[in-house]
């Protein structure tokens, strides 16, 4: 009889476990945290008021991230070496990386994202002036780590850190995150973007007043910084 009992006991143990730990799991589990470091391109003099600025952009992450994700201030540095954000740009786009190297060789640090802070310029046309950009792998997101430190990167400018929104939405793509208008139907669906409610305030899109993430955008990126950027992560 006693060994009877034990086997309900062991059983009804099982089922409330693989009920619970689902649930459990989601809700307790540690977040993942990433370390950043941010560079100072063109300073050699300590520029207090970007660095409280960079402060204030790293609280407003970990608000719009809800704890899904969180980010820690590894390091500061300072360079004088500088390069213009939207040159930098063209040659992303061209997919030439001699000015890139130049700014970053023999100053970056491996094993966090790595965020350049540089001066951007209007351009002649009258189109708005750049604000950021990340270089990612449109897909074979495992190879993140391989390429390591060559997509851990993040290119804003000073000016950017003022609204606090460009660094959430350039997140957003570090994480996995498309602009909307580049998704299909399912997935605008699946992350909860069916409604013009959700998208016009929506981090991804370049709207002037976003402030949200969906619930499925903040699970999504919390997964994709475990599978694909595992390597950064705080131990
Ligand atoms: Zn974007």
């Amino acid at each position: 009889m006693a060994g009877l009992t034990s086997i309900i006991y062991i059983l009804l143990f099982n089922l409330l476990f693989s009920v619970e730990s689902p649930w459990s799991a989601e809700n307790t589990a540690a977040a993942p945290v990433l370390k950043l470091n941010f560079y100072l391109m063109g300073r050699e003099d300590v520029d207090q008021e970007a660095i409280l600025k960079i402060g204030e952009n790293i609280e407003y992450l970990n608000q719009e991230f809800e704890g899904s994700v969180k980010f820690e201030l590894n390091q500061l540095f300072m360079d004088y070496k500088h390069e213009f954000l939207p040159k930098l740009y063209t040659d992303y786009i061209e997919k030439t990386d001699a000015n890139v190297h130049q700014l970053v060789d023999g100053i970056e640090e491996e094993g966090a994202i790595n965020i350049y802070l540089l001066e951007t310029f209007t351009p002649s046309n009258g189109d708005q002036s750049l604000m950021g950009f990340t270089p990612i792998l449109r897909g074979m997101h495992r190879t993140y780590e391989d390429n390591s430190p060559s997509f851990d990167r993040m290119f804003l400018a000073y000016k950017a850190l003022r609204a606090k929104s460009t660094i959430v939405h350039e997140m957003g793509h570090f994480l996995g995150l498309s602009h909307p208008w580049e998704m299909n139907s399912l997935d605008i669906e699946l992350l909860g973007l069916n409604n013009t409610q959700e998208m016009t305030r929506n981090h991804m899109t370049y709207n002037p007043d976003v402030d949200k993430f969906t619930p499925a955008q903040l699970h999504r990126m919390r997964d994709f910084a475990k599978r694909f950027r595992k390597y950064l992560l705080k131990t």
